[in-house]
């Protein structure tokens, strides 16, 4: 298969609870272009979660099967499961010219680097305080509190890793936040 080179992969960085989530979904509801890359995923569905749509939810078998027919762009271990990004699905929607959005971790991203064809935008996004992202866990209340805690432990060693990134957002207010980073995403497409 061909692939746009030029195909742009915009991918979203932070620790965990900032609003990746949140953000990659309004951009793509705002940009009929912008097309969100479903990973695949050994952790268990959250209640909302739908299979093929947040995540596809897999075992750890048929994840392993996956690792050994080369089959991911990039792969994880976070918080004791496994995440990666499907070579042949991302390929087939830059080939239809759509902008790829990714929210995935920095080993994903470090990953993704290396393949020097690809045309990425990394982006890392930061909560106002570490208080205001230990109320966006629990508000997002889907994750039992020793998680919680486990995810804001990370956040330190994660936040180091903005230093790779292209630009640095603060997510405080929502509006804002998607602005910045829309705007930065037109700006590297219209530098084409
Ligand atoms: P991530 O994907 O980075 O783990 P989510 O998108 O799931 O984060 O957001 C975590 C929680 O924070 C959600 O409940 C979301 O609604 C909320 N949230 C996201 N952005 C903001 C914001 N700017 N202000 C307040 N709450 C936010
Ligand atoms: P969550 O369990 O909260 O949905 O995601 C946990 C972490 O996994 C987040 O930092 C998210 O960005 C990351 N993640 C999700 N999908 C992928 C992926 O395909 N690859 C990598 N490397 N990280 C991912």
């Amino acid at each position: 298969m061909v692939i746009d080179k030029k195909g742009l992969m915009i991918v979203l960085s932070s620790p965990s609870g900032v609003g990746k989530t949140t953000l990659t979904k309004k951009l793509a509801e705002n940009n009929s272009h912008f097309v969100i890359s479903i990973s695949y995923t050994t952790r268990k569905p959250r209640p909302n979660e739908i299979d093929g749509k947040h995540y596809h939810f897999v075992t750890s078998k048929k994840f392993n099967d996956l690792i050994k027919k080369n089959d991911f762009y990039e792969y994880a271990e976070i918080f004791d499961n496994y995440y990666g990004t499907h070579k042949k699905t991302v390929n087939e929607l830059l080939s239809k010219k759509k902008d790829v959005l990714f929210d995935i971790d920095w080993q994903g991203t470090q990953q993704l680097s290396k393949f020097k064809e690809l045309n990425l935008l990394k982006i890392f996004i930061l909560p106002p305080s570490k208080e205001e992202l230990k109320k966006r866990l629990i508000q997002r209340n889907q994750d039992k509190l020793d998680v919680v805690e486990e995810r804001l432990k990370a956040y330190d060693a994660d936040s180091a890793h903005k230093k790779d990134y292209d630009f640095v957002v603060i997510n405080d207010n929502l509006e804002n936040c998607f602005k910045e980073v829309e705007k930065i995403i037109l700006m590297k497409k219209n530098k084409k």
